[in-house]
């Protein structure tokens, strides 16, 4: 079968690549075990994202000129309305991510509508206008998730692993699809006890991984969306190998760097 290769993307660009980041903070933790609340050390593997790692890369987008998503879950926001809206304001989205970042697989539809509705008004509060993309805590769905999103009016979902191009649901809902090897936690995550152990990735390592796929969605022209998380790919190492790979990408003809809700709109308008 021909495969068709390129033409998806706006004014005759090749790729389309977004930089998303799940902007977690504590509710990693908290919503894997309740009990880690009591852990402040465990704890402070999420602080750093907001404390250190969302500045530095911010100011990483702003040196490079790129746009991005940060998807943030309700507790978040309401804890740092300041850096949420400074987000807003230079020029990215903010996308919904669940209130403590509750697994959708795990919920009661009441509870599913609930944080849906608590998460949106969280950030309306803060960005003035409504998330119109959402990103399910830990890449799952419940089987009620697609329809609770297009009832509350979202654009876009982002978080199947079944294509390299975003695609529409029945409902006309966006999908925007992703992967665990183009995600930083399958690499990075780290602590020293359960939940999770494992060894750290050398960034030189992933760079190499994301290279090579990056060089294949751009032969075949489809979508390049990596998923971080600011506690990880924060730290200094780990920047510079993201610079190093933004690099890469734009020594390419014909980039389009957007954000996810530029790529779900361009989606929806296409002919
Ligand atoms: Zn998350």
């Amino acid at each position: 079968m021909m495969v068709k290769k390129g033409g998806y993307w706006p004014r005759g660009n090749r790729v389309a690549v977004t930089l998303s980041f799940d902007f977690d903070a504590e509710t990693l933790w908290l919503s894997r075990n309740p009990e880690n609340a009591k852990r402040p050390v465990l704890l402070s593997h999420g602080a750093y994202g907001y404390k250190v790692a969302v500045p530095r890369i911010l100011e990483t987008l702003r040196k490079h000129r790129i746009p991005a998503t940060f998807f943030v879950p309700g507790w978040v926001a309401e804890r740092h309305p300041g850096l949420v809206k400074e987000i807003q304001n230079q020029g990215h989205e903010v996308g919904h991510h669940g209130y403590l970042h509750e697994h959708p697989q795990t919920l009661q539809e009441s509870e599913e509508r609930k944080i849906l509705k608590k998460g949106t008004r969280i950030l309306e509060g803060i960005l003035g206008e409504k998330p119109r993309g959402y990103r399910s805590p830990a890449w799952e769905y419940s089987s009620r998730t697609l329809s609770l999103l297009s009832e509350h009016g979202f654009l876009y979902t982002s978080a199947m692993m079944d294509d390299e191009l975003p695609y529409q649901y029945e409902s006309g809902l966006v999908e925007l699809p992703v992967q665990w090897l183009l995600d930083d936690a399958c690499f990075f995550l780290f602590s020293p006890t359960q939940p999770i152990s494992r060894v750290i990735a050398s960034p030189d390592w992933v760079f190499s991984i994301w290279k090579n796929e990056f060089d294949g969605f751009y032969k075949d022209g489809h979508y390049f969306l990596l998923t971080m998380h600011p506690q990880y790919t924060g730290r200094p190492h780990r920047i510079q190998m993201l610079e190093r790979l933004i690099r890469h990408i734009k020594r390419q003809k014909g980039v389009w760097f957007a954000r996810c809700i530029d790529v779900a709109e361009h989606w929806v308008s296409r002919k």
